[in-house]
């Protein structure tokens, strides 16, 4: 049983999100004058975090980066590392990244109120990439997208909410979700704090202190651990007491590897229903079915998966400790039911999930497909 949960949980509404004042500050090593942070709510009254890289000439083509959940816009901003975001800007790009919902930035994340992915998918995307193009015009906009970043991403295209993008980067899952073989194996700990009123799964030892609650989880996670930081081992061996791992833990640098609880924020247990559902599914599935304000998205992004009209290009580590051989099942799947799409499958050795993005030789090992692949449509 994987994401187990009580069908009570399973079906009941989840609450609406409420706005948050400010978000914490962006961690990067560019000129401030150069990092215009945009006032941006989602039309659902949601505070969010809209970021633009300025390149200093005008006329670029523009890419959007979208974080993983409990991440943020920093996981492309890394001052330690060659990040994307220098690549982007040395490649002729505007960078443009969104703190959706999701992101470790907005401090409601950690307050327990709720949404689902289908928000995200009908404001957060679709409203980012409106006000891109109002400052844009016309010129060509991708998008790159990390993890859950790239499930709601899927939705919001299948749905036809994002339309004429130049090309679309998914890392580590798109249209077809499967867990790693050993990630369903656990999660019936963490049904357990669900059911006992726990909203978060917390990566910070520091901040939850030695006896807590939380103790079983963070000793399960210690389990076989080669590596003696706590907040290291809940994520690289049991991301958030799943069972599964975030990444291939010699590719991060250290700095990375000692700032994981600034990168990586608690994991709220009520979207397990969601996940759960669209996991069973193994697509990405709306998690509203009656609600009308959700008609547009579709009931199932795979079904729907015609509508794509732009390039993909679906990037995964060899070593994905979260979502598998996913990203080659997508291709193979999209490739005979949909052979019109433009989907293309690369597979970086060696690295894991996160490290695609946070890892030391990222630069070298990784970035370069995600440019040959804007490259060639710009
Ligand atoms: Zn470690």
């Amino acid at each position: 049983m994987i994401f187990r949960t009580t069908p009570v949980t399973a079906r009941r509404p989840l609450r609406r999100v409420r706005t948050a004042p400010a978000l914490r500050p962006l961690r990067h090593r560019l000129d401030p004058a150069r990092v215009e942070e945009i006032p941006f709510q989602a039309p659902d009254g949601v505070r969010l975090g809209l970021t633009r890289v300025d390149p200093g000439d005008s006329g670029r083509p523009a890419v959007l980066l979208l974080h993983g959940h409990t991440a943020s816009a920093d996981m492309f901003l890394l001052p330690e590392a060659r990040n994307l975001v220098d690549s982007l800007l040395d490649d002729g790009y505007e960078p443009w990244l969104l703190d959706w919902r999701g992101s470790r930035r907005l401090p409601y994340n950690e307050t327990g109120q709720r949404y689902t992915y289908d928000d995200v998918a009908l404001y957060d995307i679709p409203a980012a990439v409106s006000r891109i193009r109002e400052r844009i015009g016309d010129r060509p906009l991708s998008v790159v997208a990390h993890c859950v970043g790239a499930l709601a991403l899927s939705l919001s295209l299948t749905a036809g909410l994002v339309p004429g993008l130049a090309g679309v980067v998914s890392q580590g899952v798109f249209l077809t979700p499967k867990l790693a073989g050993r990630t369903s194996l656990r999660m019936s700990l963490a049904g357990e704090l669900l059911r006992s009123r726990v909203d978060h799964i917390p990566v910070d030892f520091r901040k939850v202190g030695l006896r807590s609650r939380y103790t079983a989880l963070f000793a399960l996670a210690s389990r076989n651990a080669s590596c003696p930081d706590p907040t290291c081992q809940i994520l690289h061996n049991s991301a958030w007491g799943t069972g599964a791992s975030l990444f291939v833990h010699e590719n991060l640098a250290e700095a990375t590897h000692d700032r994981l609880a600034e990168l990586l924020g608690p994991a709220p247990l009520w979207i397990l229903p969601h996940l759960r559902r669209i996991e069973l599914a193994r697509t990405v599935v709306r998690w509203h079915d009656t609600d009308q304000r959700y008609r547009a998205l579709p009931p199932n992004a795979l079904d729907a998966a015609g509508r794509i009209d732009t390039p993909v290009l679906l990037l995964s580590g060899s070593e994905n400790g979260l979502w598998g051989d996913s990203q080659r099942l997508c291709h193979d799947i999209l490739a005979h039911r949909q052979p019109q799409l433009d989907v293309r499958y690369t597979e970086i050795p060696g690295y894991g999930h996160l490290d695609t993005f946070l890892g030391r030789g990222a630069a070298l090992d990784v970035f370069g497909h995600i440019l040959e692949f804007l490259g060639e449509r710009r």
